[in-house]
């Protein structure tokens, strides 16, 4: 479990024994679970996909240009 500090916007793994804030003590905090912070992941794979078509695409133009 990972959670968000509301009053000084601390993030953590661990927070205290009673869900307190280990950077200021306050009780103002947000549970997320660890499948909220795999998100960015797929994002990633998509990202470098883009980048792979783009390499294709920008070598069939340049292999087209020089025969
Ligand atoms: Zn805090």
């Amino acid at each position: 479990m990972a959670y968000h500090c509301k009053d000084c916007s601390y993030r953590g793994t661990k927070s205290g024994q009673m869900g307190e804030c280990l950077a200021c003590g306050s009780y103002n905090t947000v549970q997320r679970s660890m499948t909220f912070n795999e998100q960015p992941a797929p994002k990633k794979w998509r990202l470098v996909l883009l980048f792979a078509l783009w390499g294709v695409l920008i070598a069939m133009v340049i292999g087209k240009l020089v025969h």
